[in-house]
């Protein structure tokens, strides 16, 4: 059996965290059942990424401002080698190290010197977190007495098509890479432990696939290594029917199953377990997911895979998106003229604004974005205004609530309870907009983003009432 484990930076920040995720990986590879094949991946350490993305935007201004961040960095992460007891091992890393911050430095010196950072700069100066874990969790594997390698998406090949900040692999390419520089190593034992988050394009200039893609990284290396199993390591139970932070750490319960449709839409719902495209490259293959918890590692997680699980509940979670603005456009022709929607639409892709839910009437659009997209999508309404659009307006301050299960397909009666929940609050609280798509996974609606806690406490009451712990 092969098994991609990833582990994410929430449960990287020390030198504790490094050994626990040494002791895990060591435990696996020693049960009878736990594999026999295993690659890691990481994300930086945690804050790392963010830290790196405000210095490469200060370098610019800053200069002297480089060399103080990167010694702090570095002396951070020779202080999370200080539980890796062989001298040897310790020493190679903190030289891997060393080279890889001589490299980072002198790529923020030439930023400085330019006065200005081009989308290859940054992504090259943001990807460097990943490269400095990598290496420390290489260093306590081979301290375990594991064969281990700290590889870089340079080494296997995670090439991608150019887009910065947002790029996508090139799946056929990576495979055949992996295939020969990753698979003969594995295949002798070897536990490669590889970078998350970015892979470089055609011309070799680093791309990242955006915040939180380390989950997407394994995902891909699941699926062009052919694994059986992805593991995504965090300190949390798994997927849980609702935030416990949000409706009470008594309240919500882990779920046990989900399938790749339903985990898929709580993650773009922002469920904040893992990034939304991690899902997609292991449907194809019906690669399982499970979500482990690194402080109960024997627990079993949230599994994610095709098959439904039939004693589940009905409903399996409720997730929401905050800051959202929702927009509604009228337009100036017969409400029954076909193209109207097109024409919206198209000037929202061309505006790259992406849109979450839709719903229409008979006389106008109304659909939800991203607030931050709110700007370019008001710009390019106006420029459709005296043609097309008779009027329009919007709301930012809103919140998007999707209620997510792949047993109401069929089931009466949930929109009732769920709406009945919503208007028991007091004072009740409005519904601005209500979505269910055709294959019934989803049922999402709009409220206002300063009532959606309460609006989550009074619909989870509502859905999980006989299912507390
Ligand atoms: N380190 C990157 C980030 O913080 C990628 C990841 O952790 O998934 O966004
Ligand atoms: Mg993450």
């Amino acid at each position: 059996m092969r098994v991609v484990m990833k582990f994410g930076g929430g449960i990287l920040a020390d030198a504790a965290c490094y050994a626990r995720v040494a002791d895990v990986v060591k435990q696996k590879v020693t049960e009878p059942w736990g594999g026999d094949e295993f690659v890691a991946v990481v994300s930086a350490a945690k804050g790392v990424t963010d830290r790196l993305i405000a210095a490469a935007k200060d370098a610019c201004k800053n200069k002297g401002g480089i060399a103080p961040f990167l010694e702090q960095l570095e002396a951070e992460h020779r202080e999370m080698l200080s539980l890796v007891q062989s001298a040897e091992h310790r020493a190679t890393a903190e030289e891997q190290l060393n080279r890889k911050f001589e490299r980072v430095l002198h790529a923020m010196t030439e930023i400085a010197d330019a006065g200005q950072m081009s989308p290859a700069d940054e992504d090259f100066v943001d990807s460097y977190g990943e490269r400095l874990s990598n290496v420390v969790l290489c260093a306590y594997l081979r301290d375990r007495d594991l064969k281990s390698e700290a590889l870089d998406a340079e080494d296997i090949g995670m090439v991608t098509n150019g887009r910065f900040g947002n790029a996508l692999p090139i799946l056929p390419q990576v495979r055949r890479n992996l295939e020969e520089l990753v698979e003969p190593g594995v295949e002798d034992g070897l536990i490669p432990v590889i970078t998350g988050y970015y892979g470089t394009n055609v011309r070799g200039e680093v791309t990242t696939f955006g915040r939180g893609g380390s989950d997407y990284s394994a995902a891909i290396l699941a699926a062009c290594l052919d694994a059986d199993v992805l593991e995504v390591w965090k300190d949390v139970e798994g997927f849980m029917t609702a935030n416990p932070k949000a409706v009470g750490e008594d309240k919500a319960r882990k779920i046990d199953r989900l399938t790749y449709d339903e985990a898929e839409e709580l993650s773009y719902f922002g469920a904040e377990i893992l990034h939304p495209r991690t899902i997609d490259p292991l449907r194809q293959q019906q690669i399982h997911c499970v979500v482990k918890d690194i402080r109960h590692p024997e627990a079993s997680g949230t599994v994610i895979s095709e098959e439904a699980d039939q004693y589940a509940l009905v409903i399996k979670s409720i997730a929401v998106k905050r800051g959202i603005a929702l927009i509604t456009v009228r337009g100036q022709r017969p409400a029954d003229a076909p193209g109207f929607a097109a024409d919206v639409f198209q000037t929202m892709a061309d505006a790259h604004v992406s849109i979450d839910a839709i719903a229409t009437s008979q006389t106008d659009i109304s659909f939800t974005i991203n607030a931050s997209h709110l700007p370019r999508a008001c710009e390019a309404l106006e420029k459709m205004e005296q043609e097309l659009v008779r009027e329009w307006y919007h709301n930012d301050g809103m919140a998007l609530v999707g209620v997510v299960g792949t047993g109401m397909r069929g089931t009466p009666g949930i929109n009732w309870r769920v709406f009945k929940a919503v208007g028991t609050a007091e004072p009740p609280i409005n519904v601005e907009m209500i979505c269910q798509g055709g294959s019934e996974i989803n049922i999402s609606f709009v409220v206002k983003e300063d009532r959606v806690q309460e609006c989550l406490k009074v619909v989870h009451a509502e859905l999980f009432k006989n299912e507390g712990r």
